[in-house]
């Protein structure tokens, strides 16, 4: 059997990662092919999440000491709190065969790339950071402070794109779906 291969998505807070990632989970074409890996984080969870769904919810003294037992892949703090992706899950995965989704922050990203330099990194982006800043608050999960600390990243973030196989701007939602399951039709079909 091949080994999987790894797609990580990152890209700006709001450029709608999550909302693709769902979509392409739930698509015909991948459902069986692309396999989410579930991060750990210490940020509370929000109401529409569902714990070991969308994240494993922990405290930071259990994900220091998932640090210190060596159990992440990689980890990074980002907006204040943590987030890590389990070494296990993915190799495990790999290992038997299955393709691996990581949606992760960029620094985050250029880890996992020196780790598997054959990971295929995509970059997801709004439009315009006005357009990202608008998407935020009609998600409704940040305060305003929040909302301004993810706009001034995006501008760094942003800046990364540089280093990704493939960026899309997620304008319209149906476009930008379909030119993603292009592109993963083209990656996951690769020998
Ligand atoms: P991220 O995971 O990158 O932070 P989300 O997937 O949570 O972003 O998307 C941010 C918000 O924008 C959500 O409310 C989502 O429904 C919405 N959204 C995502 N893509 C689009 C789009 N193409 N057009 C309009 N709204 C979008
Ligand atoms: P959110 O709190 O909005 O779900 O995610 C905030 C940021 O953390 C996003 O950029 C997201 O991609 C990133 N993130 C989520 N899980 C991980 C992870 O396991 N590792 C890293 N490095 N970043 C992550």
């Amino acid at each position: 059997m091949s080994k999987g291969k790894i797609i990580v998505l990152s890209g700006p807070s709001g450029s709608g990662k999550t909302t693709l990632q769902q979509k392409l989970l739930a698509s015909e074409k991948f459902k069986n092919r692309l396999f989410k890996s579930i991060s750990v984080t210490t940020r509370p969870m929000r109401l529409n999440e569902q714990k070991g769904r969308d994240y494993l919810f922990i405290s930071q003294e259990e994900f220091a000491k998932k640090i210190k037992s060596g159990e992440f892949l990689e980890w990074e703090c980002v907006f204040g709190n943590y987030y890590g992706t389990p070494k296990n899950n993915v190799e495990n995965l790999l290992v038997g065969g299955k393709n691996v989704l990581l949606c992760i922050d960029v620094k985050g990203a250029a880890t996992v790339s020196r780790l598997y330099p054959d990971a295929v990194k995509i970059f997801v982006t709004a439009p315009t950071l006005f357009v990202l800043k608008d998407r935020l608050i009609k998600r409704g999960t940040e305060n305003q402070e929040s909302i301004e600390s993810r706009i001034e990243t995006a501008k760094i973030e942003l800046q990364e794109a540089k280093n990704y196989k493939y960026v899309v701007v997620n304008d319209d939602l149906d476009i930008t779906f379909n030119e993603l399951e292009k592109i993963l039709s083209i990656e996951l079909n690769k020998s």
